[in-house]
């Protein structure tokens, strides 16, 4: 049975980079009838979690439909699920550990270690621990006791051997022991640390494969150690690689939003996130690149998630993203859009009915140049702004053309006999004016010399979306309104 975990620490936004470690961990379950994905979260850096942060984790896997079998709120039979809560279950183990004689109280104080890891490095040596409590007497437990010393709990790590694993994405790995060094397991609070309490929970909860980022390559030669001190059974390590930005470096705040929540609120859609997230380290066997979740579960194997970094593309996004954009109805962008549209000034609520009706077919109209909803504001002002001025240069060119005016003209005219004033009974028009032009007056008009200068007395620009549509949307008033303005 397979059974893997995700395990984020609620410390701060849900970053991209843990919703592709979840997302890797929940493609494997998925793909076995009778895999489990678990949600454990591991809050026992006290001062930094959070529940704030613990509710948003929840809420991104829920909204990219990353469910879990057992976790946190869905319970099950290895919980509980949060690691402070388990707190009982760790002391256990360490007491055994400290009974063999694995484990051991170490009594130095941080100002002592301190100095000791700068006399290593001065000697170009490796800031180890030099073992000073690794045998104390009573006497000396009893002083130091005395003294009020609060020790912390080290793990003794057995001197001389290599540590091997068989990574998943990386190989064969070796790391020589004599490298670890003795290092804390229980902190003077009680509290264990991530390496100690990880290996518990993992053994205790029956995962058997444990992928997570790359950044934690270095803590797994610790944790390989404690299963063998602790007699579990050492799962299967799968370390995915650092994701980059476009121009390799570290992704950050610098690349754009990093957290689920912003793409979440910027408009992206979920399955567009998720199909992207996949690509990022990992490489289907064809050229495809849009799948749907149950062709992700089917295609995805770690066999083919590769070393080397992931780059970000923001573009790579933005293209999946409207791909999926597609095939939502026009009221969902709508919706989409609406925060967007309050935030930028140009509603200040979620507008009626029918109004709502009148938005819907101008998201029809523009929806093909959007990646993601967000970007609808970059096309407002084509619906909301009757009042525009025409600024641009080569706009003003267009309208002092000799032909120009009479072609603006004759388009509200036209507009004006509509008995249907809809899109399919507005686009005639254009053709109708090039054969009056011609029939009138013997001049023959390029389709340019007559879209163009209607565009612009109807939007103040030279490029947009489907005209006809537009002035559809604007209907008969607004639409004369805009041409009488810009002719004046
Ligand atoms: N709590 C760790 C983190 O968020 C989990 C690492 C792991 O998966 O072992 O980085």
């Amino acid at each position: 049975q397979i059974r893997v975990r995700f395990a984020p620490s609620p410390t701060g936004p849900f970053h991209i980079g843990g919703a592709r470690s979840a997302l890797f961990n929940w493609l494997l379950a998925k793909k076995y009838t009778d895999g489990k994905f678990v949600l454990r979260i591991e809050d026992t850096d006290r001062v930094r979690s959070t529940k704030e942060s613990e509710e948003n984790i929840k809420a991104a896997l829920k909204w990219l439909g990353l469910d879990w079998n057992e976790g946190i709120d869905v319970g099950g039979e290895y919980g509980p699920y949060r690691q402070t809560e388990r707190l009982d279950i760790y002391k256990k183990f360490t007491d055994k550990l400290l009974a063999e004689g694995k484990a051991y109280y170490c009594y130095c104080t941080e100002e002592e270690i301190e100095a000791e890891r700068q006399a290593l490095r001065a000697q170009n040596k490796m800031p180890l621990y030099g073992g000073h409590c690794r045998n104390l007497t009573p006497e000396q437990i009893a002083k130091y006791e005395a003294e009020g010393r609060k020790p912390v709990i080290r793990f003794r790590t057995p001197c001389d051997q290599s540590v091997n694993f068989d990574d998943m994405v990386r190989g064969k790995m070796s790391f020589d022991s004599n490298g670890i060094g003795d290092f804390v397991i229980v902190k003077a609070d009680g509290i264990p640390v991530y390496n100690y309490a990880v290996v518990i929970d993992d053994a205790l909860m029956h995962i058997t494969h444990v992928i997570r980022a790359e950044e934690h390559l270095s803590n797994t030669p610790r944790q390989v150690v404690l299963y063998e001190a602790l007699g579990f059974p050492v799962p299967k390590f799968g370390h995915i690689s650092l994701i980059l930005g476009k121009d390799h470096t570290k992704m950050s705040k610098r690349h754009g939003a990093t957290s689920v929540e912003q793409y979440k609120n910027l408009g992206y859609l979920p399955e567009a996130i998720v199909n992207f997230l996949a690509l990022l380290g990992w490489a289907p066997q064809s050229e495809q690149e849009i799948f749907s979740i149950d062709e992700l579960i089917k295609e995805f194997s770690m066999d083919h998630v590769a070393k080397n970094p992931a780059v970000f593309d923001i573009d790579k996004l933005n293209w999946i993203n409207a791909q999926y954009m597609k095939k939502i109805p026009a009221s969902q962008i709508t919706q989409m859009a609406i925060p967007h549209l309050i935030e930028k000034g140009y509603i200040s609520d979620t507008p009626d009915e029918q109004e709502m009706a009148r938005l819907n077919r101008f998201t029809e109209v523009i929806r093909d140049h959007l990646s993601f909803a967000a970007q609808y504001v970059d096309f407002a002002d084509l619906y909301y702004k009757d009042d525009f001025t025409v600024e641009d240069d080569e706009c003003k060119a267009v309208l002092q053309v000799e032909t120009a005016t009479e072609v603006i003209t004759m388009f509200k005219d036209k507009l004006a006999e509509l008995t249907e004033f809809t899109a399919e009974n507005i686009q005639p028009i254009f053709k109708q004016i090039m054969k009056d032009f011609k029939a009138n007056k013997g001049i023959k008009l390029g389709g340019k010399s007559v879209y163009m200068p209607i565009r612009i007395a109807l939007t103040g620009q030279m490029h947009g979306p489907d005209l006809a549509g537009l002035v559809e949307v604007l209907g008969y008033e607004r639409a004369a309104k805009r041409i009488e303005r810009t002719l004046a």
